[in-house]
C-alpha cells in the first residue's frame, strides 16, 4: 500500500471516533512527509529536536509538529518558536524551561505530561508519585505560557497483549483521576496520546485519544537510528 493509501484508511478509521493521527516521521526523509502531507496528513512527530527543526524549515509551515521524544532543558529554545505539542514533558524544571521560552515568543505552548507505565528501565516519564508532585507544587499555576492538554505514556515493548492492556488501562484511570482532580474547569486537558504501531487497537479500547504511528504509516525504520534514541527496539 501507498503511504497516501495507508494514511487514508487510517483516518477513515480513526475520524468516527474521535481520535487523532500522529504520523511518527523521525528518521523519514522529507519527500515521504510530503506523501503523507498531500494525503492530507498535518499532525507529524519527531524525537530529535535538530531532526524537527530541519524539517519544520524544508517543509510546509501549516504542519503541527510534535516532539514525541526525552528534551534536554537547553533544547528547548530551538523549537519554542514554532512546535505545536511537545509531548514528553517529564520534569517541572522542562516545563519551567518550557514556560520561558514560550514567553519570549509570545506564545502558549502545548504540552503532554509523559507518565511512566512500562515495565522497562529505559524508559522516560514521570511515575505517580511524581505527576502528583509537579501538580501540586506551588509554582506550577504560575506557568502562564504553557497549557497542559494531557498525558502521553509508550506500553511496555511486548507480545503479550495482557501486559499492554494493563497499562492502558493505568494510563487511563490516572488520566481521569487527574481530569476530576486537577483540570475540572479545564476543557483543554483531553488529550490522552497512547499507542504506537503495535498497540494502538489495545489503546484506542482502552480510551487513547491520540495514535503515534510511525512503522506502520511508513515502512520499517534504520534500526541503528531507533536504537540509538529509545534502546528498546
Ligand atoms: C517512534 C515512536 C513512535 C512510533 O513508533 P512505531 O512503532 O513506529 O509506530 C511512537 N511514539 C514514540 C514516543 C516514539 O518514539
Amino acid at each position: 500500500m501507498s503511504i497516501a493509501t495507508t494514511i487514508e484508511s487510517v483516518q477513515t478509521e480513526l475520524k468516527p471516533i474521535g481520535v487523532t493521527l500522529v504520523a511518527v516521521s523521525k528518521t523519514k526523509p522529507v519527500d515521504i512527509i510530503l506523501e503523507a502531507y498531500a494525503a492530507g496528513q498535518r499532525i507529524f512527530g519527531e524525537n530529535m529536536v535538530q531532526e524537527l527543526v530541519e524539517k519544520h524549515e524544508a517543509l510546509p509551515k501549516d504542519i503541527q509538529w510534535h516532539l514525541i521524544g526525552h528534551l534536554q532543558t537547553n533544547k528547548v529554545k530551538y523549537i519554542a518558536p514554532f512546535v505545536s505539542m511537545i509531548q514528553s514533558v517529564d520534569s517541572l524544571k522542562l516545563l519551567k524551561e518550557i514556560n520561558k521560552h514560550a514567553l519570549k515568543h509570545n506564545r502558549v505552548i502545548d504540552c503532554l505530561l509523559q507518565v511512566y507505565i512500562a515495565d522497562e528501565d529505559s524508559k522516560f516519564g514521570l511515575d505517580h508519585a511524581e505527576l502528583i508532585e509537579l501538580l501540586r507544587d506551588d509554582s506550577f499555576g504560575e506557568l502562564q505560557h504553557v497549557r497542559i492538554r494531557g498525558l502521553m505514556g509508550i506500553a511496555t515493548n511486548t507480545e503479550n497483549e495482557k501486559v499492554i492492556r494493563a497499562e492502558f488501562y493505568e494510563l487511563k484511570s490516572l488520566f481521569d483521576g487527574i481530569k476530576t482532580s486537577f483540570f475540572r474547569k479545564d476543557a483543554t486537558f483531553d488529550t490522552l496520546s497512547m499507542g504506537m504501531s503495535s498497540d494502538y487497537q489495545l489503546a484506542i479500547e482502552n480510551g487513547s485519544t491520540m495514535i503515534r504511528l510511525g512503522s506502520t504509516l511508513f515502512g520499517k525504520r534504520v534500526i541503528k537510528h531507533f536504537k540509538l534514541n529509545h534502546g528498546n527496539n
